[in-house]
C-alpha cells in the first residue's frame, strides 16, 4: 500500500504515539462546533473522515474562554460538563482508528464581539469592535484559558491539541510589533514579544503530561506590514520546540492580508517552500499546507523534503475518503477541492453551517444520506452539466439503471468555460472526477444526443430529470444584431467556449460571476499564473521573509493583453455579489490589470464606433466606448422546454439546475440539488 505513495502513507512515530500516515486534516471551522446539539452531526463527520484514513485530525476553533470567541456564542471549551459532550467525538474517531486533536482558537482583535481582546488597543480592519488592552493580569488569564482547555480536551478524549499561533489571531498579534505596542513583559523586543505563545505551550506541556499531542501552528509568512522576520521564526520554532510542542503546523498569511493563500487561483502546494526553510532549523516534525489538493501534490512536497506531515482541510470536507482512494490506487476517483470557498468558508463567515460545493454531504452527513434504492428504476437524466452529473451518478449509486443524456460531445455544461479561465484550471478536476464516477457507477452515457420529449415518451422511463442548464439572456441592446454580424457581438459562450476572436478594445456588459470570468481571461490572453509560482508570486508582491518582514514586496504585475471595460446598471461597487471571501480577490485581480469598472451605465447603442452609454435615469453624459467587441454577460434564462412537453404527456419530471432557477444559478445549488434529489427517488 505505501508503494504508491511512500511519503505520505508512512506512519509517523511521536514517541508517545504513532500516527498511521502523514496527513493531518486541518482545522476547518463548519459551524457545528457552536453549538452541542450539532454534535451528532460533528460526530458522523470525523467518524466519516477518520474511516476515509486521515492520519490526524484537527477539529474548528474552540475558544479557551470568552474573551477568545470568534463570535458571541460560538463554540469554546471551558468546563467539565462541555468536555463531556465531545466524548461522543472523540470515541467515534478512535473507533475508526483515527486520532483527533482540539484546535485551541482565541481570536484577539478578529473576534467579532464587543469583550475581545489584544496586546493593544488596535482595530483591525476585519472586525468593527475595537479590542481591550489587557493587563499583564489578563494575559496571565489568557494563558491559564489555553491551558485549562487543553487539560479539558484530554478529558474529552483527544489526543492532543493544536494551539492556533497564525493567521492574525490573539497569539500571532502579541508576536509583531504591528499589533504589539506594549512596553511591559509581554512587548518591546522580540523576546518579550514571543513569551505568550512559549509560556503556553511550555504550562500546557507541564499540565497535560508527555503523552499527549501538542501541535503549535506558527505564522511562517504573515504577508502584513511590520510581520515577522526569518530569524524571528527560527527563534520561536526552536522556542516552541523546547517548550514541548510535538508537530510545529505552518500558518501562511493573516486574514488581513492583501495577498490571497488559497483561493483557487493560489497555485498549487504555493507556500511548501515556506515550511521548507524551517527544515533542519528543529529536530520536530513540520507540517505544510496551503492548496495541497491531490495525493501527488502531498507526496511531491513530502519528497521534495518540504516538511514532514501535509496539512489538508477544504480537500477532506471534497472527499472524506481522499486517502483511503489514494492509498488504493484509486485516485482518479478522488472528488478535489477546487478551492472555490463557496460552501465552506463563504458560509461560515456568513454564520452558516459549512459544507462543500462538490460534495454537499460534508457536515450534512446524517441529513443527506444515499442509500441503496427499494426498486431498481429506469431513469433518464438530460443534460450533463453538473446539476445532472450529480443526479446521475448519484442515482446510479444507489442502483437505478441511468442514462443520461448531453447533446454537447463532452460532460461538463458551464463548467467547460469555468476551466479555460485563468486560475480557474481546477474546475477540470471535478470534470475529471464526475468522468471516472460515470464509469464506476454505471451511468449509461450518451453524449451527442439531444433528447426529445418524444424519444423519452417512447422510452418509457419511470422518471426524467430535466438538468438542461441555462441559455444566454440577450440584453437587447440597439444595433447589436448589424454588429453581430460583423463579428463584434459575442456572447461569453463565444469567447469561453467558441474561442472566437475578441479585439484590443473590449466591453464587457454585465458584471456578475461570468463578467468577471470573461475580463479574467481576456485580460491575461491565455497565461495563468496559476500555473507560474514564480510569476504569481511576482504579481501579488510575496517574497522571502529572509529578505522583507512579512515576505511582502512591491507587485510586479504584468500589462494586460487589451484594454478592458466591465459595465453594469446597478450603481453598486462591481463585484458585490461574488464570494464573500474571494470576491476582494476578483476585484484586485482585474485592477491589477487596469480594467476599468463602471456602474450604473444605460446601454444605448452599439455601432461602429463602439458601445454608447449613459448614465442614471436622466440618461446623462452620454458617452462612446470605443471598442472592437462587445461580449454579453448578462446572465441566462433557463431552458426547460423539455420539461413542459414531458410534463403534459404525464411523465415524472423533475426539474433542477439552472432549468429550475436560471437567476444566481450557482454550481454549488445544482450538485445540492442534484445529489439530495437522486437520494429521494
Ligand atoms: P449574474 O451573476 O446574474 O450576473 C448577470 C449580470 O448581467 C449582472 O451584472 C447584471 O447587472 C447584468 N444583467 C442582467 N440582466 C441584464 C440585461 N437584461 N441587460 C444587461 N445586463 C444585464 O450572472 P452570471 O455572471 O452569468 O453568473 C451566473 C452565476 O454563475 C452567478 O450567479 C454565479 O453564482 C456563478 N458564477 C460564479 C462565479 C464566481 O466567481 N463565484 C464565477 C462565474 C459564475 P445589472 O442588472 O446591474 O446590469
Ligand atoms: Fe473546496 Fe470549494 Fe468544497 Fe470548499 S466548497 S471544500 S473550497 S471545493
Amino acid at each position: 500500500m505505501t508503494d504508491r505513495y511512500p511519503h505520505l502513507l508512512a506512519p509517523l512515530d511521536l514517541g508517545f504515539t504513532k500516527l498511521r500516515n502523514r496527513v493531518l486534516m486541518g482545522s476547518m471551522h463548519t459551524g457545528l462546533e457552536d453549538n452541542p446539539k450539532h454534535f451528532h452531526r460533528l460526530t458522523a463527520y470525523f467518524a466519516e473522515r477518520a474511516r476515509g484514513g486521515v492520519g490526524l485530525i484537527v477539529t474548528g476553533g474552540f475558544a479557551p474562554n470568552i474573551e477568545g470567541w470568534a463570535a458571541p456564542f460560538s463554540g469554546r471549551l471551558t468546563t467539565h460538563a462541555a468536555a463531556a459532550r465531545h466524548r461522543p467525538i472523540t470515541a467515534a474517531v478512535h473507533a475508526e482508528g483515527g486520532a483527533i486533536a482540539l484546535q485551541i482558537l482565541h481570536t484577539g482583535r478578529y473576534g467579532y464581539h464587543p469583550l475581545a481582546v489584544a496586546p493593544s488597543r488596535i482595530k483591525s480592519p476585519i472586525s468593527p469592535f475595537t479590542p481591550r488592552a489587557l493587563s499583564s493580569r489578563g494575559v496571565e488569564r489568557q494563558i491559564r484559558g489555553f491551558v485549562r482547555c487543553a487539560q479539558l480536551a484530554r478529558e474529552a478524549g483527544y489526543d492532543g491539541v493544536e494551539v492556533m499561533g497564525s493567521e492574525g489571531y490573539f497569539i500571532n498579534q502579541f508576536l509583531v510589533t504591528h499589533t504589539n505596542r506594549r512596553t511591559d513583559e509581554w512587548g518591546g523586543s522580540y523576546q518579550n514579544r514571543m513569551r505568550l505563545p512559549v509560556e503556553i505551550v511550555q504550562r500546557t506541556r507541564e499540565a497535560v503530561g508527555r503523552d499527549f499531542i501538542i501541535v503549535y501552528r506558527l505564522s511562517m509568512l504573515d504577508l502584513v506590514p511590520d510581520g515577522s522576520t526569518w530569524e524571528e521564526i527560527v527563534q520561536l520554532a526552536k522556542a516552541i520546540e523546547r517548550a514541548g510542542a510535538s508537530i510545529i503546523n505552518t500558518g501562511i498569511g493573516w486574514h488581513e492580508a492583501r495577498v490571497p493563500t488559497i483561493a483557487t487561483s493560489v497555485p498549487r502546494a504555493a507556500f511548501a517552500w515556506v515550511t521548507k526553510k524551517l527544515k533542519g532549523e528543529v529536530g520536530i516534525p513540520l507540517c505544510t499546507t496551503n492548496r495541497i489538493n491531490a495525493p501527488d501534490v502531498a507526496e511531491q512536497v513530502l519528497a521534495d523534503g518540504c516538511a514532514d506531515v501535509v496539512s489538508m482541510a477544504r480537500p477532506l470536507l471534497a472527499d472524506a475518503d481522499f486517502v483511503n482512494k489514494a492509498a488504493a490506487g484509486r485516485a482518479d476517483e478522488i472528488n478535489t477541492c477546487i478551492a472555490c470557498n463557496q460552501a465552506c468558508l463563504d458560509h461560515v463567515f456568513q454564520r452558516n453551517i459549512a459544507s462543500c460545493l462538490v460534495n454537499p454531504r460534508a457536515a450534512f452527513e446524517t441529513e443527506i444520506v444515499v442509500r441503496p434504492a427499494e426498486s431498481r428504476k429506469r431513469i433518464a437524466v438530460v443534460g450533463a452539466g453538473p446539476a445532472g452529473l450529480a443526479c446521475a451518478t448519484t442515482l446510479a449509486e444507489r442502483g437505478h439503471r441511468v442514462e443520461l443524456f448531453e447533446s454537447a460531445g463532452e460532460i461538463g455544461g458551464q463548467f467547460n468555460m469555468a476551466k479555460r479561465v485563468p486560475g480557474k484550471e481546477e474546475f477540470q478536476e471535478t470534470l475529471r472526477y464526475f468522468s471516472r464516477r460515470i464509469e464506476t457507477t454505471g451511468v449509461q452515457l450518451r453524449l451527442g444526443t439531444r433528447a426529445t420529449a418524444a424519444d423519452l415518451i417512447a422510452n418509457s422511463f419511470d422518471d426524467v430529470v430535466v438538468a438542461t442548464g441555462v441559455t444566454p439572456r440577450d440584453p437587447h441592446i440597439a444595433g447589436e444584431d448589424e454588429q453581430r454580424g460583423a463579428g463584434r457581438v459575442l456572447s461569453y459562450v463565444d469567447v469561453l467556449l467558441h474561442g472566437k476572436p475578441v479585439g484590443p478594445r473590449v466591453a464587457i456588459v454585465g458584471a456578475g460571476g461570468i463578467g468577471f470570468d470573461v475580463a479574467e481571461f481576456l485580460v491575461n490572453e491565455g497565461h495563468s499564473t496559476t500555473l507560474d509560482p514564480v510569476a504569481w508570486m511576482a504579481e501579488w508582491g510575496v517574497t522571502d521573509p529572509g529578505t522583507s518582514r512579512g515576505g511582502i514586496a512591491n507587485p510586479v504585475v504584468t500589462p494586460p493583453a487589451r484594454r478592458v471595460y466591465l459595465l453594469q446598471r446597478k450603481p453598486a461597487p462591481l463585484g458585490k455579489g461574488l464570494g464573500k471571501t474571494t470576491g476582494w480577490i476578483h476585484r484586485a485581480s482585474l485592477r491589477m490589470k487596469r480594467v476599468e469598472m463602471i456602474g450604473g451605465v444605460n446601454y444605448e447603442r452599439i455601432d461602429e464606433r463602439g458601445l454608447h452609454i449613459s448614465f442614471g435615469e436622466t440618461h446623462a453624459k452620454p458617452m462612446v466606448l470605443e471598442v472592437d467587441t462587445v461580449v454579453f454577460c448578462s446572465g441566462q434564462e433557463p431552458l426547460r422546454e423539455l420539461a413542459d412537453r414531458l410534463r403534459a404527456a404525464g411523465v415524472a419530471v423533475h426539474l433542477i439546475g439552472g432549468a429550475d432557477v436560471a437567476a444566481e444559478l450557482d454550481a454549488k445549488r445544482a450538485i445540492e440539488q442534484g445529489i439530495r434529489l437522486a437520494t429521494r427517488l
